[in-house]
């Protein structure tokens, strides 16, 4: 037992429902559309597509899937390089090995944490001496903030390759005033529990390219030829959503305005209630961008600070209040040894320090103004430790 009172969990993400997510599900459940596919499917698809700005949309059952579909679509096979950043979930790279091909990481850079132009540019370079470009580039848009879009569009145009957006964290947020997750060839966006909507479990894959679409709906139900009996020519996959959860995502996407609203203002209030401790900087967000603050990011310089990361991590532990590393870089994964890595400078990875110095806080947008308090207090009470000990 803790020694102090704690007061009940503190979760770093849960879902928040709105109420109206019922309304659909009945409406599944009155009409029997309870097995894949139905009309919430195509409605959530449409709805989906118009909120963004994109041609259209097809619902999967994960992010991952989303991202897998986009591989296959623009043909990643053995022996072929994809780019993808480094300062991400296992997700984002994962499915590049599904389909038999490999990882080339590329670095973050410090004004938005994610994918270094720089060091993309560098392994362009590489890749057409060794004539050898990428099928394509996965740019991660993490914690909400978009990548720097234009520079990377830019490169990526430049060497014929094309861009799979993953949002599955940037849902709601935007870049130079258009939706996170539409600039590349396709974007996709994950509804897991812990996301800034959820559908409990599910995924969308976005693009301009509604053919395209098509065939990842052939792909993601097992790709049946359009015959009267089972006939199969090409491998597919089960990777539709289903019309119950899709009703669930109808609803989710009509509050995820206010859900965004609520992050930011969580992460507002961190910041002005923190941001004076030394060694404290939170996640920025360059000028032109509007993050969803799907987590509020706070890094700890120890030599600052007279803190470090993980004596915070156990006073939250303590607390029963669930905070978290940043994502470990995939470079460093053991899954991923002998990859090849582009640091953002030469020499000087920027994603290795943020993993040394990156604390994810309590974000959910259904977090009280007590519970921030409580996050908050926790971490100033380790600050007043640390001067004392260091005093
Ligand atoms: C959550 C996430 C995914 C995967 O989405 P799932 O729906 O969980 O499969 C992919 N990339 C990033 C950056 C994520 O955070």
């Amino acid at each position: 037992m803790p020694s102090i009172a704690t007061g009940s969990r503190i979760f770093l993400s849960p879902p928040h429902m709105s109420g109206n997510e019922l309304t659909y599900i009945h409406e599944a459940f009155d009409t029997n559309w309870i097995a894949p596919l139905g009309p919430n499917v195509d409605a959530f698809e449409r709805e989906l597509a118009e909120k963004v700005g994109t041609r259209g949309a097809a619902a999967v059952s994960s992010g991952t899937a989303a991202i897998h579909l986009a591989l296959r679509l623009i043909g990643a096979g053995p022996g072929d390089k994809v780019f993808c950043s480094s300062f991400t979930f296992i997700a984002s790279a994962n499915p590049i090995r599904y389909q038999g091909a490999e990882p080339v990481f590329i670095d973050s850079e410090p004004d938005t944490w994610n994918m270094s132009p720089q060091a993309l540019e560098r392994a362009f370079a590489d890749a057409e001496r060794e004539g050898a470009l990428p099928k394509a580039v996965i740019v991660v848009n993490l914690y909400g903030q978009s990548a720097k879009m234009e520079e990377i569009a830019a490169l990526c145009e430049r060497y014929g390759v094309p861009i799979i957006e993953d949002a599955a964290e940037s849902l709601g947020s935007t870049y130079q005033g258009r939706a996170s997750g539409t600039f590349g060839r396709f974007g996709v966006y994950s509804f897991n529990g812990n996301k800034i909507i959820t559908t409990s479990g599910g995924g969308m894959l976005v693009s301009d390219d509604t053919g395209a679409l098509e065939k990842a709906r052939f792909l993601a139900t097992q790709a049946r030829d359009p015959a009267p009996h089972y006939q199969h020519s090409e491998m597919g996959f089960n990777y539709r959503m289903s019309n119950v959860l899709a009703g669930i995502g109808r609803a989710q996407l009509e509050v995820l305005e206010d859900r965004v609203r609520a992050r930011r203002l969580i992460f507002s209030a961190y910041e002005s209630e923190l941001g004076d401790l030394p060694g404290v900087s939170f996640m920025p967000e360059p000028a032109g961008s509007r993050s969803n603050r799907w987590l509020t990011v706070m890094t700890v310089n120890p030599a600052e600070a007279g803190v470090n990361p993980a004596e915070l991590l156990a006073a939250f532990a303590e607390q029963n209040i669930e905070a978290r590393p940043v994502w470990k870089p995939l470079h460093l994964q053991p899954l991923f040894a002998g990859a090849a890595y582009y640091p953002h400078l030469p020499g000087a990875s920027f994603c290795e320090t943020l993993f040394g110095q990156g604390i994810c806080l309590p974000s959910g947008s259904s977090l009280t103004e007590e519970e921030q308090a409580r996050v908050i207090s926790c971490v100033r009470r380790e600050w007043k430790q640390g001067i004392a000990v260091s005093a």
